[in-house]
């Protein structure tokens, strides 16, 4: 993957404006990244970039039709898709210089979530939530002051995604010792050296400390290149990301508002120790139980997770971010059916657990 990850701090950008020069460059942003946007493209144009602005005023951008259409349309002729934002806007960025072909970057402004170098581009088409295969970013730049200063409930997404990676990694090991899944170890490896950089910085980054965010950028950025090396997601969405997405698609089918994709991952997270703790203390006997068991011995406790969650303002139930009742319940029987993988999830309905573990992380959870 040959991709370009420069900090301003560290560069000032040097590399990404010289490329730019004599360039025509399209820049999204909406009303949130505007100050931001204006500015590089100043700086843009002082290093002999053309600018073209794609802007959006919207406080909730949708990436729907016609507002990709409006991006295709006048980036028309241009040579680079330039987002400023997060995910959303990248997402757009991505897909609008995929159907163009011409190259994408982004300028990020949260690190709130792990999707700036996927392949994916989440995107609603008549009403519906779809994921796009797009080609990723050539560049991501990173202005630590910019990102530091993000809502603070960004920062909590983006913490909770990364906190998700310990469950996904658990659930790798746990399809390895009962079903013989293979590990990637390199990937696995980076992985959990970024996540563990994270949770060092933590106290850090409850100050919003340029290093510790550093770091959390770092480990959203290492999440989609360990996912490009591995070859599919394994690296970094498990279990609690199969709840995420279950939830995601409910919230879509009722046209309600998405929670921001690292908030679910969070929750569902605590979901997922949970039950790893409950499969141990009680004991569960499963082909590979002995070697899982010693595992999960590794994991944080629920109570340090949350309470490293709250501390970054995370909500830690799912009642919080406007889950329904029903839908969380359905989730627990069902997640394990969004993806062909297995997880935690899939070995307690094979065990035939799903009934009994609901009341307990209901009471927990909901
Ligand atoms: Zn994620």
């Amino acid at each position: 993957m040959n991709m370009n990850v420069e900090y301003r701090h560290e560069s000032g950008f040097k590399c990404f404006l010289q490329k730019m020069t004599n360039k025509r460059v399209a820049v999204m942003y909406d009303v949130n990244t505007k100050p931001y946007a204006l500015e590089f493209m100043r700086e843009l144009q002082e290093n002999g970039a053309a600018t073209v602005a794609v802007y959006y005023p919207d406080e909730e951008l949708v990436p729907s039709e016609d507002k990709c259409e409006y991006a295709y349309q006048t980036a028309q002729g241009t040579d680079y898709v330039l987002a400023v934002g997060s995910g959303t806007l990248n997402d757009m960025a991505k897909s609008v210089s995929t159907r163009l072909g011409i190259a994408c970057g982004v300028l990020a402004t949260a690190a709130s979530m792990d999707g700036y170098c996927s392949k994916g581009a989440a995107l609603m088409r008549g009403g519906v939530k779809v994921t796009d295969e797009v080609h990723t970013p050539e560049d991501i730049l990173i202005d630590l002051e910019i990102v530091r200063n993000a809502p603070k409930i960004m920062t909590a997404a983006g913490f909770g995604d990364i906190i998700g990676k310990y469950t996904c990694l658990m659930d790798w090991k746990l399809a390895n010792a009962v079903k013989g899944e293979s590990i990637h170890q390199e990937a696995f490896a980076m992985m959990e050296q970024a996540r563990t950089a994270v949770v060092e910085a933590f106290e850090g980054l409850t100050k919003y400390e340029s290093e510790a965010i550093a770091k959390l950028m770092r480990a959203l950025i290492v999440a989609g290149t360990s996912m490009a090396i591995c070859g599919n997601s394994r690296p970094a969405s498990g279990s609690e990301h199969h709840q995420s997405h279950f939830l995601e698609m409910d919230f879509v089918r009722r046209g309600e508002k998405i929670p921001m994709h690292g908030l679910k991952v969070a929750i569902g997270t605590l979901v997922s120790i949970e039950l790893y703790n409950y499969l141990k203390d009680n004991q569960v006997v499963f082909e590979g139980a002995e070697k899982v068991y010693e595992f999960v011995a590794e994991l944080p406790s629920v109570e340090e997770v949350r309470a490293m969650l709250v501390q970054m303002g995370c909500p830690v139930r799912f009642s919080e971010i406007g889950v329904r009742e029903e839908t969380m319940r359905e989730m627990l029987a069902k997640a394990y059916t969004v993806r062909d993988r297995y997880t935690v999830l899939t070995l307690i309905h094979e065990l035939g657990l799903t009934e009994s573990i609901t009341p307990l992380i209901m009471a927990k959870y909901y």
